[in-house]
């Protein structure tokens, strides 16, 4: 481990040289979404040696490739909570359009879905916002932390986020949750409708609304543009060795540390200690170190097209549509659907229509829908409680998972976390 420091008492970026692939490292970070990008950061920040690996053939091509974008420090509101009873009919029965369930008997999906229903009270909805807002206000500090230090591009902006509601009950429990906020240190308040009209002038076009949650400092972000330059920065200033095309199988933990194998492929990783951050592949690879992880899938759906004639500026959430609208430089993206307990990512083209022409009935004109692009869609590893598993699971094992809906959002913070976590560790052995 380096812990050298410069003359500001930070530590030193390393250099460039990469580490010999049979030495051990101090850290193996399993997973090169945003989750495991941030990750590698916050252990190479401090100082320790890092190898990341990847299944996919570059980084972000997991459920962080084409996410929402949305940077949703302050809305992070679990989604078990207590109204959820009164719509749970309607999304068994596949009547709600944007949210659906795929019941199953697998014992994993009944346990998790009893764990959700029974979040879903006033008391555990309040205690689990909180931990979620918690994270929140680390990762925007954590985020604003590395843009500071590695400005590269990745479409980021602070243009504030507005959730629409269309329906006056649904804007009033937004309104008693957003005090939360408040005491978090987050601008967060209402707005009428003529008042977000005058915030964000393409809501001329998004018709009869009641009100609106205004968030001024709410940013945005292209995760698949951030996990590319946050790659390029680890390897080449603190001397990340990424190995791609890397599927990693189970790993030989022994008192020394672990073995991570690549599945079909003579390649091993040694390393002292290792972090997983496999996104919605987390259970199955946990489950062969008898680690259960509660996460289900929940499929969404975006796609970007370029800018309408009247494209937002402000990240928008259409509540009622279950639709977010960003807009990421020059385009739009847009995203939202979701199906709990469907398990494939394929994009299902009765589905994508769906999302198009519900975002065209919110906001005709935010983008030039017939130029779409082909879509895509995504899993979000969603856990029962909406806060993510950050935890130490075993003595050389690590887990940062289950980020669900605010994946991008929590990256950053969970990030540092987690590399606290494991320096801790590393400590008590020194
Ligand atoms: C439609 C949609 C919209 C969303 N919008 C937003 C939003 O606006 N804001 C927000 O904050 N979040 C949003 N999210 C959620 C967010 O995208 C996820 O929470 C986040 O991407 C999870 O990141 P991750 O790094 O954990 O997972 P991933 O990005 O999936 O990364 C896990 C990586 O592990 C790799 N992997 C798997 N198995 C192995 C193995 N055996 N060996 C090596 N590598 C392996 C995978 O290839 C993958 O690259 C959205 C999600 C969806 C689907």
């Amino acid at each position: 481990m380096d812990h050298s420091r410069s003359a500001k008492g930070e530590p030193r970026a390393r250099s460039a040289k990469a580490p010999q692939e049979d030495a051990p490292v101090d850290v193996a970070v399993l997973g090169a979404g945003v989750v495991g990008l941030c990750t590698a950061y916050a252990l190479a920040r401090r100082g320790l040696r890092v190898a990341l690996v990847e299944r996919a053939g570059e980084p972000g091509r997991g459920t962080s490739f084409a996410n929402g974008a949305q940077l949703s420090f302050a809305y992070t509101d679990a989604l078990a909570q207590p109204s959820l009873w009164r719509k749970l009919p309607g999304m068994l029965a596949g009547l709600d359009p944007a949210f659906r369930v795929r019941p199953s008997l697998d014992p994993e999906f009944l346990r998790w879905g009893l764990a959700f229903l029974r979040n879903c009270t006033a008391a555990r909805f309040s205690r689990q916002t909180w931990a979620a807002l918690e994270l929140g206000v680390e990762s925007q500090v954590a985020l604003a932390d590395l843009r500071a230090r590695h400005p590269f591009a990745f479409n980021h902006a602070r243009p504030g986020k507005m959730h629409l509601f269309r329906d006056g009950a649904a804007l009033a429990r937004a309104e008693e949750v957003s005090h939360m906020k408040r005491e978090a240190g987050f601008e967060q308040h209402v707005v009428g409708a003529a008042q977000a009209r005058e915030i964000e002038p393409a809501l001329a076009e998004a018709g009869d609304f009641v009100g609106a949650l205004w968030t001024p400092e709410e940013e945005v972000g292209d995760p698949y543009l951030f996990c590319r330059g946050l790659l390029e920065v680890l390897t080449r200033e603190y001397g990340v060795a990424a190995q791609f095309n890397f599927a990693a199988g189970a790993p030989l933990v022994s008192a020394d540390g672990v073995a991570i194998p690549a599945r079909g492929s003579p390649r091993t990783i040694r390393a002292r200690r290792m972090v997983v951050c496999l996104g919605i592949d987390a259970p199955d690879y946990l489950s062969s170190l008898g680690i259960r992880a509660a996460i289900q899938p929940m499929k969404g759906y975006s796609f970007t097209a370029p800018l309408g004639a009247h494209a937002p500026h402000v990240s928008l959430t259409d509540t009622a549509r279950k639709i977010v609208f960003c807009r990421l430089g020059e385009t739009m993206r847009i995203a939202g659907l979701a199906e709990l307990g469907v398990h494939d990512a394929a994009v299902d083209p009765a589905r994508l229509r769906a999302l198009v022409e519900g975002a065209r009935a919110g906001l005709p004109q935010a983008a030039r829908y017939d130029e779409a692009g082909q879509g895509w869609a995504g899993l979000r590893p969603m856990r029962p409680d909406s806060v993510p598993e950050v935890r130490r699971a075993g003595e050389r094992i690590f887990l940062n998972i289950g980020h669900g809906m605010l994946g991008w959002t929590f990256a950053a913070g969970c990030g540092e976390r987690v590399a606290g976590q494991v320096l801790a560790a590393t400590r008590e052995t020194q």
